[in-house]
């Protein structure tokens, strides 16, 4: 099977049009963001798109998914193992 092509719209260059090299995005018809990984990683990391990201965070929308996320299994399983953590350091500290 041959793998279709995909022009960046940031950077202009033509990559495979896979989530390997795109992010997905379900409301595009290929299912792909238009911009290759490189560039939104490039995106998020400029305060352009940390001004995004925390304005996104404070709309309802992000609230929204931020309640989800707190919900979720994932965060649980990592507050159980940041409290884990936390305990043996505060144990070996209190050793000293
Ligand atoms: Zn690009």
């Amino acid at each position: 099977m041959k793998i279709a092509l995909k022009k960046c719209s940031k950077c202009g260059e033509s990559k495979p049009a896979t989530p390997e090299y795109f992010h997905r995005n379900k409301s595009n018809n290929d299912g792909l963001r238009y911009d290759c990984k490189e560039c939104s990683e490039r995106y998020n990391q400029s305060e352009k798109g940390k001004e995004r990201t925390r304005r996104y965070q404070q709309s309802d929308k992000g609230k929204e998914s931020n309640i989800k996320y707190r919900q979720s299994d994932k965060r649980k399983k990592y507050q159980r193992e940041y409290h884990k953590k936390y305990q043996q350091k505060k144990k070996q500290e209190g050793a000293k």
